[in-house]
């Protein structure tokens, strides 16, 4: 599964970032998921619920929030919101889109005691 192995990276992050700056507990965490990422923010939530027992994120508060995709359109030489990486641009209806980012998965805030 997708979101177990990203679940894994993020535990690494946090077992690092506690080495680093000495603290033993994670109390909340902030996710931001790009809206691209092809990652179910359930699944996700799921999977670190299961990876994170009797570690320093054992009951953390976990965040999870989806900024909107981000797109590049030729058409319009503008930048787009757009619902999912295939979705044609929403002001021209225009298929030469580059994407902006939006296809990690971001540590944005952590609370540690
Ligand atoms: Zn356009």
């Amino acid at each position: 599964m997708h979101e177990l192995s990203l679940c894994e990276g993020l535990l690494e992050l946090l077992e690092e970032q506690s080495r680093r700056h000495a603290f033993h507990r994670v109390t909340r965490i902030k996710l931001a998921v790009g809206q691209f990422a092809c990652v179910d923010p359930d699944a996700l939530r799921f999977a670190f619920d299961v990876i994170r027992r009797d570690t320093l994120a054992d009951g953390a508060t976990v965040d999870i929030h989806q900024p909107p995709g981000l797109v590049w359109c030729e058409d319009c030489a503008r930048e787009r919101e757009v619902p999912t990486r295939i979705a044609p641009c929403p002001a021209c209806g225009g298929l030469r889109l580059t994407p902006r980012g939006g296809d990690d998965l971001t540590l944005v805030e952590l609370e540690v005691a």
